[in-house]
């Protein structure tokens, strides 16, 4: 059990899990865009550990730049993408796949997606570490996913609440036992 501000979380993947997971999807990718030279595009700050360990599982040739934008405050979706910053490679007939820590309602990805389409890329696919499938409320396409999750909230490998966990090397789901001491 671990303790981030007045909530206490308990593990759920360990590091070898979410490795295991990564290069099922890395194997995909390598698969799939063989001469296609693909242009990653990683959503700060949640997916800085995601991206960094699938590009090490990447083998074809590939680039990747970052993007921020964030939606959630504390525990809660806040319904808006509130910051969008980054944005400076040329997208036109690119190969683009969206790098995410995590897809919840898809509000996030749905208001984004618009914005890389509107520069013509040849394609667009999301890699997404998780999903949680129950929590969907948009209409987006997550080709690629490690795993798919529960409605709970978790925190690690990236992942923060209000600032704190994103340098753990497991997730941790939150105690919902009503008991955070
Ligand atoms: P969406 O726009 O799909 O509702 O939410 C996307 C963003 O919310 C994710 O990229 C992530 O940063 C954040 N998020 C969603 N679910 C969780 C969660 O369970 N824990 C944490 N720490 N962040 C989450
Ligand atoms: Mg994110």
């Amino acid at each position: 059990m671990i303790k981030l501000h007045d909530k206490s979380f308990k593990p759920y993947l360990t590091g070898n899990e979410i490795q295991g997971h990564i290069k099922q999807l890395a194997s995909r990718i390598n698969a799939d865009y063989q001469n296609k030279l693909p242009l990653f595009i990683a959503v700060l700050n949640g997916s800085f550990m995601f991206a960094s360990d699938l590009l090490k599982n990447i083998c074809v040739d590939c680039e990747i730049s970052f993007v921020k934008l964030a939606s959630y405050q504390g525990t809660q979706s806040t319904g808006s993408v509130k910051t969008l910053i980054g944005q400076d490679m040329p997208m036109k007939n690119r190969n683009i796949i969206i790098i995410e820590d995590i897809v919840d309602t898809g509000k996030t990805l749905y208001e984004f997606l618009p914005i890389i389409r509107s520069q013509n890329p040849a394609s667009v696919e999301i890699a997404s570490l998780l999903v949680k499938p129950g929590a969907l409320k948009y209409d987006v396409n997550v080709k690629y996913r490690g795993l798919e999750i529960p409605n709970d909230f978790i925190v690690g490998y990236g992942l923060d609440y209000d600032g704190l966990g994103r340098n753990l090397n497991d997730i941790y789901v939150i105690n919902s036992t009503g008991n955070n001491d």
